[in-house]
């Protein structure tokens, strides 16, 4: 049949990990939560294909069909009736990940009535993270239970592209986290604090102009509407309210790291030590790693900046995982994005203030969040408890300034240094590497002169002469 063809895209719902990366750059709007799978809508869909680049699981295909072929059903638009139920608090926070539950408990606890709104029915699944956070970046903020830690973190094994092995070691760096035992056990103490917390509720709309007024969620095939002074957007990287608070900013192929990664069973793991490979075959623009969960099973994945990889993310993640193991069996898939450079100043709009992933709050060399959304969490709140009263704008001004005098400073240098990074040949890598290692020799991370190693690595690397005078 003779005929106009066009590309359409459309989702494996058996492949799709719900991540909303796809969401999260689609220009468009076309892109939505279904029943278990998103879905595109092919009338907003403008066939940039950015979603399929960004995918980590390969669900979105790109098909020539005819016009005149039946196309995939989806919705329309969102229609929303008349709320079923009405409600009024002082803190909406949407999103119940470490930055929402961090926020509703210190935000609780201050006295204001809380509701959270998280789409998932139970905290923190499914996982996509590596779970591995540092111990100032957990203690910064919570004591730490024994049930959200599955193993410590006593060191790193880092691989340069070469091949060659780099021992750091750093007992007590960190933990690998059992991240649904912390987030439900945060939640549980936000709770306790009196927050309300509405899980399998996915926020569909935040209403008002100039700040926000009201949000609109639904539950079970209800439509709630909660009217609240303030709201803190934690909704993540894929969630509405970097959208509300920014609809102009669109985040691009460079902004984000796409991620494929597994729980894996395996006795080919070193307890206690992480492990992190680089170089342009393994992970462009990012690394693979192994994080030791105890009990032979480790979170293995990459990262890849999709503008600059040839491949799918799946394809370099097959090719590590035969090439690193040997024996070992596949629990289940834990995909995901990470933001990685963008900011947002200031991190919010009106009586919006943006924390974790939706505020692009990550650290850009190693694509880690945890532990700055549940610091944003917090201080979100605190913020909105000591100006409440206070101008919106003050308000605001004041988180950003909290913000960057407190970890937003070195973030944004981590991205400023992460641009360097990318430019770097993988033999210069492996200069740097072998720089590192003979420093490291035989002594304790905590021994070494930081600045000295970064002196001597930009004496050799002048590319990263500019950003790295700030650490000196
Ligand atoms: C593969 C991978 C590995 C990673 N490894 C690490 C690591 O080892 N260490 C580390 O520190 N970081 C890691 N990260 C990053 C880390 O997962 C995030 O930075 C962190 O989860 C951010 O927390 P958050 O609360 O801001 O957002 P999220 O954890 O994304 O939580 C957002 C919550 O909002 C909910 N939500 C979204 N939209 C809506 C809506 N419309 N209505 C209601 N609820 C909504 C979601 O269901 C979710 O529960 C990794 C990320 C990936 C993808
Ligand atoms: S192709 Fe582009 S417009 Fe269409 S759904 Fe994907 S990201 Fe959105
Ligand atoms: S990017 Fe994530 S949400 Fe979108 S189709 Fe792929 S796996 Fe599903």
């Amino acid at each position: 049949m003779e005929g106009n063809f066009v590309a359409m895209y459309t989702v494996d719902a058996q492949k799709c990990a719900m991540c909303w990366g796809c969401i999260s750059v689609c220009p468009a709007d076309a892109i939505f939560q279904g029943k278990s799978s998103v879905l595109i809508n092919p009338d907003l869909c403008d066939n940039c294909g950015l979603c399929e680049k960004v995918c980590p699981t390969g669900a979105i295909v790109n098909e020539d069909h005819s016009e005149t072929a039946p196309q995939q059903s989806a919705r329309k638009d969102i229609i929303i009736s008349e709320p079923d139920t009405v409600r009024e608090c002082d803190v909406v926070i949407i999103g119940g990940g470490p930055g929402g539950l961090s926020a509703a408990y210190f935000a609780s606890r201050a006295g204001f009535s809380v509701c959270v709104i998280e789409r998932r029915e139970k905290f923190g699944i499914p996982v996509a993270c590596a779970e591995g956070i540092s111990t100032e970046g957990l203690t910064r903020v919570f004591e730490p239970k024994r049930e959200w830690i599955s193993t410590t973190i006593e060191g790193a094994l880092i691989f340069s592209p070469d091949g060659e092995e780099l021992f750091v070691d750093h007992p007590r760096a960190g933990f690998v986290l059992n991240r649904p035992k912390m987030e439900s056990g945060i939640a549980e103490m936000a709770k306790d604090s009196g927050a309300e917390i509405f899980t399998s509720t996915q926020a569909l709309r935040i209403s008002g102009k100039n700040f926000a007024e009201s949000v609109i969620a639904k539950r079970n095939g209800e439509i709630l509407k909660i009217y609240a002074k303030y709201f803190i957007g934690a909704d993540g990287i894929g969630g509405i309210s970097r959208r509300w608070a920014f609809p102009q900013k669109q985040i691009g192929l460079m902004d984000i790291e796409t991620c494929a990664q597994v729980l894996l069973k395996t006795e080919e793991i070193t307890e206690n030590i992480p492990e992190f490979h680089w170089g342009s075959e393994i992970a462009p623009g990012g690394y693979a790693w192994v994080f030791p969960k105890g009990k032979n099973l480790a979170n293995v994945g990459l990262g890849i900046v999709p503008s600059i990889a040839k491949n799918s993310p799946q394809e370099f993640f097959k090719n590590f995982i035969a090439r690193r193991f040997s024996k070992y069996k596949i629990i289940e898939r834990r995909d995901g994005i990470v933001p990685t450079t963008m900011r947002f100043k200031p991190p919010g709009r009106g009586n919006l203030l943006l924390v974790g992933d939706a505020a692009l709050f990550t650290n850009s060399i190693s694509g880690t969040g945890i532990d700055t959304a549940l610091f944003s969490g917090k201080i979100a709140a605190e913020v909105i408890a000591e100006m409440h009263g206070q101008s919106y704008i003050k308000m605001l001004k004041e988180y950003d300034n909290r913000w960057k005098n407190s970890l937003g400073r070195q973030l944004d240098l981590y991205a400023r240094l992460r641009n360097g990074i990318l430019k770097l040949s993988d033999e210069e890598m492996n200069k740097i590497a072998g720089m590192l290692r003979r420093q490291l020799s035989g002594r304790k991370w905590t021994a070494l002169n930081i600045p000295k190693i970064v002196r001597d690595i930009v004496f050799f690397n002048p590319k990263l002469l500019k950003i790295a005078r700030h650490f000196l």
